[in-house]
């Protein structure tokens, strides 16, 4: 199984995505930072697993065709970007899973994500939208659209919460997201094979 992490923007004075009003924490850098961790896990048990991003800052990944020829080109299974949340009221809170418009392969990927990140953060708010029957929200997100693989993107917490973002500024909780992701990818496979 071939996995694509897609770690969301391109990363600090190029795209740092959403920051922290406060510390000055960044979306692109807590994003590749728990990419990285979903990679070793899942590379550990034997997926194949490319990451959009590698560095930091980098350049060609500001273009999202570019992250989304590089899961396309590779033949990828499975798609998963992740991202932190923001809004202008700094009390929005919890987590999302979003999926394209309609009842694809990636909604059935998205539920078993969702499922183990409501299982590890049962003090965390699960953002949903049960309309379709299942936990995930649909927007025409560019990198959900154009990825042949079945995908989803993840809203981890809200960067612009300060009680959330101090968690995303946490290695203990970095490597607890990473696990429940990677469990969601193990959970979608098994469904696959059973
Ligand atoms: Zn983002």
């Amino acid at each position: 199984m071939k996995v694509v992490i897609d770690p969301g923007h391109a990363g600090r004075n190029i795209d740092p995505g959403a920051v922290n009003g406060s510390t000055g924490l960044q979306e692109a850098d807590v994003a590749l930072v728990i990419s990285r961790q979903v990679a070793n896990y899942l590379l550990n048990v034997g997926y194949e697993v490319k990451l959009t991003r590698t560095e930091w800052e980098q350049e060609e990944t500001d273009d999202l065709s570019y992250r989304t020829a590089l899961a396309n080109d590779w033949g990828a299974d499975i798609f998963i970007s992740l991202h932190c949340n923001s809004a202008a009221n700094e009390s929005a809170e919890g987590y999302e899973v979003w999926t394209s418009p309609g009842q694809t392969e990636g909604d059935r990927l998205a539920t078993c994500i969702y499922k183990q990140i409501a299982a590890e953060f049962p003090d965390r708010a699960g953002r949903t939208d049960y309309s379709d029957g299942d936990p995930d929200k649909e927007s025409r997100f560019y990198v959900l659209v154009y990825t042949d693989a079945p995908a989803c993107l993840v809203e981890m917490a809200f960067i612009s919460n300060d009680e959330e973002a101090a968690l995303l500024a946490n290695a203990a909780w970095w490597d607890r997201y990473a696990r429940a992701i990677a469990r969601g990818v193990t959970d979608y496979t098994m469904m696959l094979e059973g």
